[in-house]
């Protein structure tokens, strides 16, 4: 079952008690980091994540908030030890931009892979070396600036079912290969298929992460069955949204209404604006939009079951 982590919250500038907002997903002994912007790495330490176990990083965009931090951790992975490569997506058009970005790097230990995404069209993948089950996903946003959305979907083996096997008198020794999709010759000579001991089509353990555009309709399509939704609000008074309009951002209440629309289980909100200082204060009203919504604090953790 992967487990998130909210590095951090906030959006343009880390505080002192806020670091920018970045996500760190694990699973099966592989991390995913969303995300790297000025002092992400630190945020990471503090958090107790792992820098070593980050084999893709996905940046939504190539704005510093979201960036900066990016050659440091590098740097730290390299002090580390490690030496397997790093796989680094971002929007069509911008590895240029971000090679620059890392030549401060100097000489690095391990590869870094640039892979760009489209920026016409919602795009999925899987990296088989990394996990088949896993689904990473992206899509285009409207910001300033090329701006992807993503979403990682971990399908699910079929649900192995005690019961059924024992009522149809499996010994316990084949269990494991009928779960792993295999049919089996019992001793007795009859043959039992998967299909007789599990329960299929489960749906997958999905997280989505979208930050810093406006709110799309296609977004809410986008998280449709999030288990998480981590989501942009960077304020919560709704007189700010014609500036938000204008500035290509989203407020916690664009927010609610977009998890609502995505039937999503539950909504981290993060990229807050430096000027909102305690954003929980609006999370009580924030739930006549959507119940299960969190103004999210950096360090917060959730391990997705899918229950
Ligand atoms: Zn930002
Ligand atoms: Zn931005």
């Amino acid at each position: 079952m992967p487990d998130i982590t909210l590095i951090g919250t906030g959006g343009m500038l880390p505080m002192p008690d806020r670091w920018l907002t970045s996500c760190y997903y694990f699973h099966n002994g592989h991390a995913v980091l969303i995300d790297c912007g000025e002092g992400s790495q630190v945020a990471l330490t503090e958090a107790g994540c792992r820098h070593n176990r980050i084999d893709v990083i996905l940046l939504t965009h190539l704005h510093a908030d979201h960036v900066a931090g990016l050659p440091g951790l590098l740097l730290s992975m390299g002090n580390g030890g490690r030496q397997q490569p790093v796989t680094v997506f971002m929007p069509e058009g911008r590895a240029k931009i971000l090679a620059g970005l890392l030549a401060i790097c100097g000489g690095l230990p391990f590869e870094v892979r640039l892979a760009e995404l489209p920026f016409d069209k919602p795009y999925s993948f899987t990296l088989p070396e990394l996990d088949p089950m896993l689904t990473f996903s992206s899509l285009p946003l409207q910001h300033s600036e090329r701006c992807l959305g993503y979403s990682l979907s971990l399908a699910r083996k079929p649900e192995f079912q005690p019961e059924k096997a024992k009522e149809l008198q499996v010994p316990v020794k084949y269990w494991k290969q009928l779960h792993s999709g295999e049919s089996v010759q019992l001793e007795d000579g009859r043959t039992v298929s998967p299909e007789q001991v599990t329960v299929p089509n489960r749906p997958p353990i999905k997280l989505t992460y979208c930050t810093d555009t406006l709110p799309l309709d296609e977004i809410a399509e986008f998280a449709r069955g999030s288990q998480l939704f981590i989501c942009e609000g960077m304020y919560g008074d709704e007189d700010k949204k014609e500036d938000m309009d204008r500035k290509q951002h989203m407020l916690m209440q664009d927010a609610c209404r977009l998890a609502s629309r995505a039937g999503a289980e539950r909504l981290w909100l993060t990229h807050y604006s430096p000027a909102c200082a305690a954003p929980w204060l609006y999370e009580e009203k924030l739930r006549e939009l959507f119940p299960n919504v969190s103004c999210a604090k950096d360090g917060m953790k959730i391990t997705l079951t899918g229950d």
